[in-house]
């Protein structure tokens, strides 16, 4: 396929923690995107045990990025499989990858549409990923918080009624490693969207339906 050439690709931009996950679930239903989410996408290859996912499953458990061309060749064949604007969650994550997806976008006559950054103070967002727990049916997703979003039961999923799970890369040690990570990227990735048009940044140190209503104007804006 050699990919559809009405395709829009909104990127959410944010440090581990910002919530964009969670943000980004609501706006795909609002606005009738696809969810590209690179963490899931890799999480997926881990649990199925392919190639790509038995080298992927150490590295991320250690909060360390995924090489860049393994996961620009994950996205570009998710893209031009689509028939569906996009949500990126979770990518670009470096430099290179924002470059290497204008590149891919341009070659297919694809269009970059939102790039919205989902700001969270460094000191907030320790706290909100080690006390997360995440439905361990990938079908599902649905996200928790052991103190600002507690499951009905104990270690339950409200929606699914699957077991809850703490990903290995939101204890307190991994979250370390990912926040180094993510400062050692972000710059240069920040650097290279901010001056666009179409980006812009809300503020995530909000309650989630205060953010989500920030995202829904600015996507809005462009709808
Ligand atoms: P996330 O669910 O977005 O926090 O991603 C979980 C883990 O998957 C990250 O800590 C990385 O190891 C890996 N990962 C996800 N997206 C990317 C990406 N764009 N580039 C490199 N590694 C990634």
């Amino acid at each position: 396929m050699s990919g559809n050439a009405n395709i829009v690709a909104n990127i959410l931009l944010g440090a581990p923690g910002s919530g964009k996950g969670t943000q980004a679930k609501r706006l795909v239903e609002t606005f009738s995107l696809t969810h590209l989410s690179t963490g899931d996408i890799l999480r997926d290859a881990v649990s199925k045990g392919t190639e790509i996912g038995l080298r992927a499953k150490a590295i991320m458990a250690e909060g360390k990025l995924v090489d860049d061309d393994t996961v620009n060749g994950l996205v570009f064949a998710r893209l031009l499989d689509e028939t569906s604007d996009v949500l990126f969650d979770g990518y670009p994550r470096t430099l290179q990858q924002a470059q290497a997806l204008e590149d891919f976008l341009s070659s297919k006559g694809m269009a970059l549409g939102s790039v919205v950054l989902v700001d969270v103070p460094q000191e907030v967002l320790e706290a909100r990923v080690v006390g997360r727990r995440v439905c361990s049916n990938n079908a599902c997703g649905a996200i928790y918080h052991l103190e600002s979003k507690p499951p009905k039961q104990a270690g339950v999923c409200d929606l699914c009624g699957s077991p809850l799970k703490h990903r290995s890369d939101d204890t307190a040690e991994a979250f370390q490693s990912r926040m180094g990570e993510f400062h050692s990227t972000f710059q240069p990735l920040l650097g290279f969207y901010k001056h666009r048009p179409n980006f812009r940044s809300v503020d995530g140190n909000r309650a989630p339906e205060l953010v989500f209503e920030s995202l829904r104007h600015v996507f809005g804006e462009r709808a």
